[in-house]
Protein backbone atom coordinates (compact mmCIF):
# COMPACT_ATOMS: atom_id res chain seq x y z
CA UNK A 1 0.00 0.00 0.00
CA UNK A 2 1.23 3.43 -0.77
CA UNK A 3 0.72 5.22 2.91
CA UNK A 4 -0.60 8.46 3.58
CA UNK A 5 2.46 8.76 5.63
CA UNK A 6 5.31 7.62 4.38
CA UNK A 7 8.67 5.86 6.57
CA UNK A 8 7.06 5.68 9.58
CA UNK A 9 5.23 3.15 11.42
CA UNK A 10 1.79 3.70 12.16
CA UNK A 11 -0.51 1.92 14.76
CA UNK A 12 -3.13 -0.48 13.91
CA UNK A 13 -6.56 1.15 14.84
CA UNK A 14 -9.22 -0.89 16.60
CA UNK A 15 -11.93 0.99 17.99
CA UNK A 16 -13.41 3.62 18.72
CA UNK A 17 -16.03 5.32 21.49
CA UNK A 18 -16.78 9.08 22.12
CA UNK A 19 -13.64 10.99 22.20
CA UNK A 20 -11.88 7.79 22.71
CA UNK A 21 -9.67 5.83 19.97
CA UNK A 22 -7.97 1.93 20.60
CA UNK A 23 -5.11 0.34 18.98
CA UNK A 24 -4.32 -3.07 18.52
CA UNK A 25 -2.38 -3.09 21.12
CA UNK A 26 -4.63 -2.17 23.90
CA UNK A 27 -3.48 1.69 23.94
CA UNK A 28 -6.03 4.39 24.38
CA UNK A 29 -5.91 8.03 23.07
CA UNK A 30 -7.74 11.19 24.04
CA UNK A 31 -8.69 11.99 20.56
CA UNK A 32 -8.54 15.64 20.65
CA UNK A 33 -8.21 16.26 17.20
CA UNK A 34 -11.09 14.22 15.83
CA UNK A 35 -8.86 12.69 13.16
CA UNK A 36 -8.90 15.60 11.02
CA UNK A 37 -11.18 17.86 12.81
CA UNK A 38 -13.67 15.08 11.47
CA UNK A 39 -15.68 13.26 14.03
CA UNK A 40 -18.11 16.07 15.39
CA UNK A 41 -20.41 13.78 17.03
CA UNK A 42 -17.89 11.05 18.38
CA UNK A 43 -16.68 7.56 17.29
CA UNK A 44 -18.82 4.36 17.45
CA UNK A 45 -22.35 6.62 17.55
CA UNK A 46 -24.88 3.83 17.28
CA UNK A 47 -27.49 6.00 15.51
CA UNK A 48 -25.41 6.89 12.84
CA UNK A 49 -24.18 3.23 12.09
CA UNK A 50 -27.50 2.20 12.53
CA UNK A 51 -29.10 4.76 9.72
CA UNK A 52 -25.59 3.83 7.75
CA UNK A 53 -26.61 -0.02 7.85
CA UNK A 54 -30.56 0.51 7.68
CA UNK A 55 -29.99 2.29 4.15
CA UNK A 56 -27.45 -0.41 2.98
CA UNK A 57 -29.66 -2.73 3.52
CA UNK A 58 -32.79 -1.50 1.03
CA UNK A 59 -30.13 0.11 -1.65
CA UNK A 60 -26.50 1.17 -1.24
CA UNK A 61 -25.94 2.67 -4.69
CA UNK A 62 -28.05 4.04 -7.37
CA UNK A 63 -26.81 6.30 -9.78
CA UNK A 64 -27.76 10.16 -9.93
CA UNK A 65 -28.57 10.39 -13.36
CA UNK A 66 -30.98 7.80 -12.91
CA UNK A 67 -32.65 7.89 -9.47
CA UNK A 68 -33.05 9.93 -6.48
CA UNK A 69 -34.02 8.62 -3.34
CA UNK A 70 -35.81 9.11 0.01
CA UNK A 71 -33.12 9.59 1.94
CA UNK A 72 -31.48 12.16 -0.56
CA UNK A 73 -35.01 14.32 -0.99
CA UNK A 74 -35.00 13.66 3.05
CA UNK A 75 -31.36 15.27 4.10
CA UNK A 76 -31.58 17.96 1.24
CA UNK A 77 -34.61 19.73 2.63
CA UNK A 78 -33.69 19.08 6.36
CA UNK A 79 -29.88 20.61 5.89
CA UNK A 80 -31.63 23.62 4.30
CA UNK A 81 -32.90 24.34 7.64
CA UNK A 82 -29.78 25.04 9.05
CA UNK A 83 -27.64 26.22 6.37
CA UNK A 84 -26.63 30.04 6.20
CA UNK A 85 -27.84 30.55 2.25
CA UNK A 86 -31.93 32.27 1.46
CA UNK A 87 -33.74 28.82 -0.14
CA UNK A 88 -30.55 26.13 0.14
CA UNK A 89 -29.93 23.53 -3.00
CA UNK A 90 -26.89 20.91 -1.90
CA UNK A 91 -25.17 19.17 -4.71
CA UNK A 92 -23.78 15.94 -2.49
CA UNK A 93 -20.50 14.54 -3.33
CA UNK A 94 -17.72 12.51 -1.52
CA UNK A 95 -15.85 15.06 0.74
CA UNK A 96 -14.29 18.44 0.75
CA UNK A 97 -12.01 18.86 -2.28
CA UNK A 98 -14.61 17.82 -4.74
CA UNK A 99 -17.10 19.80 -2.68
CA UNK A 100 -14.88 22.66 -3.52
CA UNK A 101 -14.24 21.75 -7.32
CA UNK A 102 -18.52 21.57 -7.28
CA UNK A 103 -18.60 25.20 -5.96
CA UNK A 104 -16.08 26.58 -8.21
CA UNK A 105 -17.74 25.19 -11.03
CA UNK A 106 -21.01 26.35 -9.98
CA UNK A 107 -19.69 30.03 -9.62
CA UNK A 108 -18.88 29.32 -13.38
CA UNK A 109 -22.42 27.77 -14.27
CA UNK A 110 -23.70 30.88 -12.64
CA UNK A 111 -22.09 33.63 -14.58
CA UNK A 112 -22.37 31.14 -18.21
CA UNK A 113 -26.11 30.96 -17.42
CA UNK A 114 -26.39 34.94 -17.12
CA UNK A 115 -24.26 35.53 -19.84
CA UNK A 116 -20.89 36.28 -18.02
CA UNK A 117 -18.80 34.96 -20.10
CA UNK A 118 -15.78 36.61 -19.25
CA UNK A 119 -16.40 35.46 -15.40
CA UNK A 120 -13.79 33.19 -14.79
CA UNK A 121 -10.99 34.29 -12.17
CA UNK A 122 -11.37 32.68 -8.72
CA UNK A 123 -9.60 35.19 -6.23
CA UNK A 124 -9.00 33.04 -2.53
CA UNK A 125 -6.48 33.86 0.31
CA UNK A 126 -2.81 33.18 1.36
CA UNK A 127 -3.10 31.40 4.13
CA UNK A 128 -5.34 29.31 3.20
CA UNK A 129 -6.52 25.58 2.60
CA UNK A 130 -9.28 23.82 0.10
CA UNK A 131 -8.31 20.57 -0.56
CA UNK A 132 -5.76 18.97 -2.99
CA UNK A 133 -7.60 18.22 -6.13
CA UNK A 134 -5.55 20.94 -8.70
CA UNK A 135 -8.12 23.70 -8.90
CA UNK A 136 -8.23 23.51 -4.63
CA UNK A 137 -4.67 23.07 -4.26
CA UNK A 138 -4.47 26.50 -6.65
CA UNK A 139 -7.31 28.49 -4.41
CA UNK A 140 -5.23 26.95 -1.47
CA UNK A 141 -2.99 29.36 0.05
CA UNK A 142 -0.16 26.36 1.20
CA UNK A 143 2.91 27.34 0.11
CA UNK A 144 4.80 23.64 0.70
CA UNK A 145 1.33 21.97 -0.25
CA UNK A 146 1.40 23.77 -3.57
CA UNK A 147 5.35 23.56 -4.34
CA UNK A 148 5.68 19.99 -6.19
CA UNK A 149 2.83 20.99 -8.51
CA UNK A 150 3.23 24.52 -9.33
CA UNK A 151 3.55 23.86 -12.94
CA UNK A 152 -0.10 23.11 -12.91
CA UNK A 153 -0.79 25.60 -11.06
CA UNK A 154 -1.36 29.95 -10.82
CA UNK A 155 -4.54 30.59 -12.32
CA UNK A 156 -5.66 31.68 -8.87
CA UNK A 157 -5.49 35.45 -7.20
CA UNK A 158 -4.45 35.48 -3.67
CA UNK A 159 -4.76 38.39 -1.39
CA UNK A 160 -3.70 38.16 2.14
CA UNK A 161 -5.07 36.36 5.16
CA UNK A 162 -6.93 38.26 7.46
CA UNK A 163 -4.38 36.92 10.87
CA UNK A 164 -4.68 39.33 13.47
CA UNK A 165 -1.43 37.77 15.41
CA UNK A 166 0.86 38.39 12.40
CA UNK A 167 -1.24 41.67 10.67
CA UNK A 168 0.67 42.78 8.35
CA UNK A 169 -0.95 45.84 7.62
CA UNK A 170 0.65 49.29 8.51
CA UNK A 171 -2.57 50.19 10.11
CA UNK A 172 -2.78 47.33 12.41
CA UNK A 173 -5.00 46.89 14.92
CA UNK A 174 -6.85 50.13 13.74
CA UNK A 175 -10.00 48.48 11.76
CA UNK A 176 -8.34 45.94 10.11
CA UNK A 177 -11.42 44.01 8.89
CA UNK A 178 -12.03 47.28 6.56
CA UNK A 179 -9.06 48.00 5.79
CA UNK A 180 -8.84 43.66 4.18
CA UNK A 181 -12.10 44.35 2.53
CA UNK A 182 -10.33 47.46 0.87
CA UNK A 183 -7.65 45.00 -0.48
CA UNK A 184 -9.78 42.60 -2.03
CA UNK A 185 -12.31 45.75 -3.70
CA UNK A 186 -8.58 47.08 -5.00
CA UNK A 187 -7.92 43.51 -6.38
CA UNK A 188 -10.75 42.51 -7.98
CA UNK A 189 -10.98 46.25 -9.90
CA UNK A 190 -7.01 45.52 -10.91
CA UNK A 191 -8.02 42.00 -11.96
CA UNK A 192 -10.94 43.85 -13.55
CA UNK A 193 -14.29 43.14 -12.12
CA UNK A 194 -16.02 41.72 -14.47
CA UNK A 195 -13.36 39.07 -15.12
CA UNK A 196 -13.70 38.10 -11.18
CA UNK A 197 -16.94 34.48 -10.99
CA UNK A 198 -15.98 34.16 -7.35
CA UNK A 199 -14.30 35.00 -4.16
CA UNK A 200 -13.46 31.63 -1.42
CA UNK A 201 -12.54 31.66 2.03
CA UNK A 202 -12.73 29.84 5.10
CA UNK A 203 -14.89 31.86 7.60
CA UNK A 204 -12.62 31.03 10.38
CA UNK A 205 -8.68 29.25 8.45
CA UNK A 206 -8.78 25.68 9.87
CA UNK A 207 -5.36 23.65 9.32
CA UNK A 208 -3.45 26.19 7.52
CA UNK A 209 -3.10 28.73 9.97
CA UNK A 210 -4.99 27.01 13.06
CA UNK A 211 -8.21 28.40 14.11
CA UNK A 212 -7.59 31.73 12.90
CA UNK A 213 -10.88 34.41 13.43
CA UNK A 214 -10.52 37.65 11.36
CA UNK A 215 -11.06 40.88 13.27
CA UNK A 216 -14.28 42.21 13.83
CA UNK A 217 -16.32 43.73 10.33
CA UNK A 218 -14.17 41.55 8.25
CA UNK A 219 -17.16 39.64 7.18
CA UNK A 220 -19.78 41.75 6.76
CA UNK A 221 -17.57 44.30 4.85
CA UNK A 222 -16.04 41.62 2.63
CA UNK A 223 -19.44 40.22 1.44
CA UNK A 224 -20.32 43.67 0.50
CA UNK A 225 -17.27 43.81 -1.69
CA UNK A 226 -18.14 40.71 -3.70
CA UNK A 227 -21.98 41.63 -3.90
CA UNK A 228 -20.87 45.61 -5.13
CA UNK A 229 -18.70 43.71 -7.57
CA UNK A 230 -21.54 40.64 -8.69
CA UNK A 231 -18.78 38.04 -7.71
CA UNK A 232 -19.99 35.34 -5.97
CA UNK A 233 -19.05 34.76 -2.16
CA UNK A 234 -18.04 31.26 -1.31
CA UNK A 235 -18.35 30.24 1.95
CA UNK A 236 -15.60 27.27 2.78
CA UNK A 237 -17.01 25.13 5.61
CA UNK A 238 -15.34 22.19 5.34
CA UNK A 239 -13.67 22.42 8.93
CA UNK A 240 -15.92 24.75 10.48
CA UNK A 241 -19.53 23.09 9.44
CA UNK A 242 -21.80 21.79 11.26
CA UNK A 243 -21.59 23.14 14.66
CA UNK A 244 -17.64 23.24 15.03
CA UNK A 245 -17.12 26.53 16.15
CA UNK A 246 -20.39 26.92 18.52
CA UNK A 247 -22.96 27.68 15.91
CA UNK A 248 -24.51 25.97 12.84
CA UNK A 249 -21.66 27.23 10.76
CA UNK A 250 -18.96 29.85 11.04
CA UNK A 251 -21.07 32.52 8.62
CA UNK A 252 -23.30 32.80 11.55
CA UNK A 253 -21.20 34.77 14.09
CA UNK A 254 -21.23 37.35 11.93
CA UNK A 255 -24.90 36.87 9.97
CA UNK A 256 -22.83 36.32 6.99
CA UNK A 257 -25.37 35.15 3.94
CA UNK A 258 -22.65 33.27 1.17
CA UNK A 259 -23.76 32.36 -2.14
CA UNK A 260 -21.98 29.38 -2.15
CA UNK A 261 -21.78 27.14 0.76
CA UNK A 262 -19.28 23.92 0.57
CA UNK A 263 -19.53 20.86 3.92
CA UNK A 264 -17.65 18.19 4.36
CA UNK A 265 -15.66 16.79 7.08
CA UNK A 266 -18.31 17.01 10.14
CA UNK A 267 -21.27 16.84 7.41
CA UNK A 268 -20.91 13.39 7.99
CA UNK A 269 -18.63 12.85 10.98
CA UNK A 270 -15.99 10.59 9.38
CA UNK A 271 -18.96 7.96 8.93
CA UNK A 272 -19.50 8.30 5.20
CA UNK A 273 -17.19 10.08 3.01
CA UNK A 274 -19.70 12.81 2.11
CA UNK A 275 -19.75 16.65 1.16
CA UNK A 276 -21.41 18.80 -0.41
CA UNK A 277 -21.66 22.50 -2.44
CA UNK A 278 -24.46 24.42 -1.55
CA UNK A 279 -26.04 26.98 -3.60
CA UNK A 280 -28.50 29.94 -3.11
CA UNK A 281 -32.15 29.77 -4.61
CA UNK A 282 -30.93 32.58 -7.02
CA UNK A 283 -27.71 30.86 -7.81
CA UNK A 284 -29.95 27.46 -8.35
CA UNK A 285 -32.48 28.94 -10.64
CA UNK A 286 -29.61 30.62 -13.24
CA UNK A 287 -28.16 26.86 -13.21
CA UNK A 288 -31.88 25.80 -13.87
CA UNK A 289 -32.04 27.85 -16.76
CA UNK A 290 -28.18 27.26 -17.68
CA UNK A 291 -27.77 23.88 -16.85
CA UNK A 292 -24.69 22.70 -14.85
CA UNK A 293 -22.26 20.21 -16.46
CA UNK A 294 -20.73 18.42 -14.11
CA UNK A 295 -21.04 14.74 -11.51
CA UNK A 296 -19.09 11.91 -10.07
CA UNK A 297 -20.10 8.15 -9.99
CA UNK A 298 -20.14 8.84 -6.45
CA UNK A 299 -22.11 11.84 -5.80
CA UNK A 300 -25.40 12.07 -4.66
CA UNK A 301 -24.94 9.03 -2.19
CA UNK A 302 -27.96 7.45 -0.94
CA UNK A 303 -25.98 6.14 1.94
CA UNK A 304 -24.05 9.13 2.42
CA UNK A 305 -27.12 11.39 2.57
CA UNK A 306 -28.53 8.78 5.14
CA UNK A 307 -25.55 8.94 7.23
CA UNK A 308 -25.24 13.13 6.93
CA UNK A 309 -29.21 12.93 8.38
CA UNK A 310 -28.10 11.00 11.10
CA UNK A 311 -25.22 13.03 12.39
CA UNK A 312 -27.80 16.00 11.49
CA UNK A 313 -30.50 14.73 14.09
CA UNK A 314 -27.41 13.93 16.54
CA UNK A 315 -26.24 17.10 16.26
CA UNK A 316 -29.74 19.04 16.29
CA UNK A 317 -31.71 16.57 19.20
CA UNK A 318 -28.99 15.98 21.79
CA UNK A 319 -27.41 19.63 21.75
CA UNK A 320 -24.36 19.57 20.05
CA UNK A 321 -23.60 23.21 18.95
CA UNK A 322 -24.35 24.43 22.07
CA UNK A 323 -22.14 21.24 24.02
CA UNK A 324 -19.09 22.26 21.14
CA UNK A 325 -19.54 26.19 22.05
CA UNK A 326 -19.40 25.30 25.98
CA UNK A 327 -16.54 22.77 25.89
CA UNK A 328 -14.44 24.71 23.52
CA UNK A 329 -14.96 27.73 26.01
CA UNK A 330 -13.50 25.59 28.62
CA UNK A 331 -10.83 24.23 26.84
CA UNK A 332 -9.50 27.16 25.14
CA UNK A 333 -9.48 28.74 28.98
CA UNK A 334 -7.61 25.36 30.31
CA UNK A 335 -4.97 25.19 27.78
CA UNK A 336 -4.68 28.92 28.68
CA UNK A 337 -3.69 28.03 32.36
CA UNK A 338 -2.20 25.04 31.70
CA UNK A 339 0.57 26.59 29.59
CA UNK A 340 0.33 29.86 31.64
CA UNK A 341 4.05 30.76 31.63
CA UNK A 342 5.79 28.19 29.06
CA UNK A 343 8.26 30.37 26.83
CA UNK A 344 7.21 28.86 23.76
CA UNK A 345 3.30 29.56 24.15
CA UNK A 346 2.64 32.88 21.59
CA UNK A 347 -0.98 32.31 21.48
CA UNK A 348 -4.07 30.49 22.22
CA UNK A 349 -6.86 31.43 20.46
CA UNK A 350 -10.28 29.87 18.21
CA UNK A 351 -14.00 29.76 18.16
CA UNK A 352 -16.10 26.87 19.68
CA UNK A 353 -14.20 23.38 19.19
CA UNK A 354 -11.66 24.73 17.07
CA UNK A 355 -8.25 26.11 18.99
CA UNK A 356 -4.91 26.55 18.62
CA UNK A 357 -2.10 27.15 20.51
CA UNK A 358 0.78 28.78 18.41
CA UNK A 359 4.31 28.22 19.44
CA UNK A 360 7.23 30.57 18.55
CA UNK A 361 10.97 31.38 19.95
CA UNK A 362 10.24 33.77 21.88
CA UNK A 363 6.53 35.19 22.65
CA UNK A 364 8.13 38.73 22.63
CA UNK A 365 9.10 39.29 18.77
CA UNK A 366 7.06 36.07 17.57
CA UNK A 367 9.81 34.65 15.78
CA UNK A 368 8.77 31.35 14.34
CA UNK A 369 11.07 28.14 14.93
CA UNK A 370 12.76 27.26 12.24
CA UNK A 371 11.07 24.50 10.09
CA UNK A 372 13.81 21.97 10.26
CA UNK A 373 13.24 21.82 14.30
CA UNK A 374 9.81 20.26 13.05
CA UNK A 375 8.24 21.29 16.80
CA UNK A 376 4.82 20.47 15.73
CA UNK A 377 5.99 16.88 14.90
CA UNK A 378 7.78 16.70 17.88
CA UNK A 379 5.47 17.81 20.26
CA UNK A 380 2.72 15.74 18.72
CA UNK A 381 4.79 12.22 18.73
CA UNK A 382 5.40 12.72 22.68
CA UNK A 383 1.61 13.53 22.99
CA UNK A 384 0.96 10.98 21.38
CA UNK A 385 3.33 8.78 23.92
CA UNK A 386 0.91 10.07 26.19
CA UNK A 387 -2.11 9.30 24.65
CA UNK A 388 -3.41 12.41 22.95
CA UNK A 389 -4.24 13.18 19.61
CA UNK A 390 -3.57 16.29 18.24
CA UNK A 391 -3.57 18.12 14.54
CA UNK A 392 -0.73 19.64 13.02
CA UNK A 393 -0.35 23.56 11.30
CA UNK A 394 2.97 24.25 10.38
CA UNK A 395 3.98 26.74 7.72
CA UNK A 396 1.47 29.54 8.64
CA UNK A 397 3.55 32.29 10.26
CA UNK A 398 5.89 32.75 6.60
CA UNK A 399 4.55 30.54 3.99
CA UNK A 400 7.29 27.77 5.58
CA UNK A 401 8.14 28.29 9.48
CA UNK A 402 5.56 28.18 12.06
CA UNK A 403 4.12 25.84 14.20
CA UNK A 404 0.90 25.59 15.79
CA UNK A 405 -1.12 22.51 17.57
CA UNK A 406 -4.68 22.34 16.34
CA UNK A 407 -7.56 21.02 19.04
CA UNK A 408 -10.60 19.67 17.55
CA UNK A 409 -12.33 16.93 19.72
CA UNK A 410 -15.82 15.59 19.46
CA UNK A 411 -18.65 17.42 20.88
CA UNK A 412 -19.00 14.89 23.20
CA UNK A 413 -15.73 15.53 24.91
CA UNK A 414 -16.49 14.91 28.90
CA UNK A 415 -15.36 18.36 31.02
CA UNK A 416 -12.67 16.03 32.60
CA UNK A 417 -11.23 14.67 29.58
CA UNK A 418 -11.12 18.44 27.94
CA UNK A 419 -8.89 19.14 31.27
CA UNK A 420 -6.81 16.00 30.79
CA UNK A 421 -6.02 17.16 27.26
CA UNK A 422 -4.82 20.70 29.03
CA UNK A 423 -2.82 18.94 30.95
CA UNK A 424 -1.12 16.27 28.65
CA UNK A 425 0.16 18.99 26.37
CA UNK A 426 1.48 20.71 28.67
CA UNK A 427 3.38 17.43 29.82
CA UNK A 428 4.30 16.79 25.70
CA UNK A 429 5.60 20.72 25.47
CA UNK A 430 7.56 20.25 28.46
CA UNK A 431 9.00 17.15 27.17
CA UNK A 432 10.41 18.88 23.80
CA UNK A 433 11.28 21.82 25.54
CA UNK A 434 13.76 19.12 27.91
CA UNK A 435 14.69 18.09 24.55
CA UNK A 436 13.11 14.79 24.15
CA UNK A 437 12.30 13.71 20.58
N1 LIG B 1 -11.42 22.91 2.88
C1 LIG B 1 -11.00 22.96 4.16
C2 LIG B 1 -11.21 24.20 4.95
C3 LIG B 1 -10.37 21.85 4.72
O1 LIG B 1 -9.96 21.90 6.00
C4 LIG B 1 -10.21 20.68 3.94
C5 LIG B 1 -9.52 19.50 4.50
O2 LIG B 1 -8.82 19.55 5.47
C6 LIG B 1 -10.66 20.68 2.61
C7 LIG B 1 -11.28 21.81 2.12
C8 LIG B 1 -10.50 19.46 1.75
O3 LIG B 1 -11.31 18.45 2.22
P1 LIG B 1 -11.00 16.89 1.89
O4 LIG B 1 -9.74 16.54 2.62
O5 LIG B 1 -12.23 16.18 2.40
O6 LIG B 1 -10.86 16.77 0.41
Amino acid sequence: MLRRVLGRDLPVVSHGRGALLYDRDGNEYLDAAGGAIVVNVGHGDESVVAAMAAQARRVAFAHGTQFTSDALEAYASDVATVLPLDDAHIYPVSGGSEAIETALKIARAFHLARGDAARHRVVARAGSYHGNTLAALDASGRPALRAPYEPWLGRTHHVPAAYEYRCPLPSHPADCGRRHAELLDETFRALGPETVACFVAEPVVGAALGAVTPPPGYWPAVAEVCRDHGVLLVADEVMTGFGRTGEWFACDHWGVRPDVLVAAKGAASGYWPFGFAACSGHVFRALERGGFTHGFTYSHSVVGAAVAHAVLRRLRDDGLVAAAGARGARLRAGLSDALDGHPWVGDVRGTGLLVAVELVVRPADKTPFPRSERVTERVLARAARRGLLVYPSTGGADGRDGDVLLFGPPFVITDEQVDDVCARTRAALDDVAAGAD
